[in-house]
């Protein structure tokens, strides 16, 4: 431990981090974060639609070209450990060596804040497995009984990830991040998604609008926004 401030994003696939949380990775890392983000996968069957059309692809070329843009992603938004565990997906694998190894990141990073998918997914099983995942070893990180003598991990805040359609997920924006001043390098971030180039304007569309909805809901002036649900409640000092 540095001293330094660190969060941990726990991403389903290699390119969801970038969508959904590229904006809060960058903004944290501008402020002195070091942000670890673990693509539990590739997302090499289920989000390589465009890929799986070039002919003679395979597995491994796919993994190798979203690996490849994912690395181009983080190191626009500053993300200083990113981690493929490269477990599969449609259907991902979970297995209890991958949460005991997930636990072991809680407690070697003692992240300020975490970042997963939303709870529900109609569309997508992958991400809300991972969301149970993520809080499973979040919980285990916390258990005393559970490697005694390791530093035990603390109570950090976990926000969930807007989804693709959030009324079809149960999901609501309680927390409204401002990310206009790190908008740039979301959208580069963005734009190294090349086999996913259909979700480029959607997720720009998604960003006014939370900030539109930022906007209304401070007295700030907010151009681009990122939705978060928190899943507990935030304890405070002053109410405002
Ligand atoms: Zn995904």
């Amino acid at each position: 431990m540095t001293g330094r401030k660190t969060a941990l994003v726990v991403s389903a696939h290699s390119a969801d981090f970038v969508w959904r949380a590229g904006g809060a990775i960058a903004l944290h890392a501008e402020h002195g974060y070091a942000v670890t983000v673990i693509c539990l996968s590739f997302g090499e069957r289920g989000e390589s639609a465009k890929l799986w059309r070039q002919p003679g692809m395979t597995l491994e070329r796919a993994k190798a070209e979203r690996r490849q843009e994912a690395s181009a992603a983080a190191g626009h938004l500053g993300v200083a450990d990113l981690q493929f565990w490269d477990l599969g997906d449609y259907p991902i694998t979970l297995s209890e060596a991958s949460l005991y190894r997930l636990v072991e990141v809680y407690r070697a990073t003692q992240p300020a804040f975490v970042l997963s998918h939303s709870s529900k997914d109609i569309y997508n099983h992958d991400h809300p497995a991972v969301t149970e995942f993520a809080q499973h070893a979040r919980i285990v990180a916390q258990a005393h009984g559970h490697k005694p003598g390791q530093q035990v991990l603390g109570a950090p805040p976990v926000f969930l990830f807007e989804p693709h359609q959030p009324e079809q997920c149960d999901w609501k924006p309680t927390v409204l991040l401002d990310i206009t001043p790190v908008w740039s390098k979301k959208r580069a971030a963005i734009e190294c998604m090349t086999g996913q180039e259909h979700l480029w304007e959607y997720y720009t569309r998604v960003a006014l609008q939370r900030g539109a909805q930022a906007a209304r809901n401070s007295e700030k002036k907010i151009t681009y926004g990122e939705g978060y649900e928190s899943v507990f409640p935030h304890v405070v000092e002053r109410l405002a």
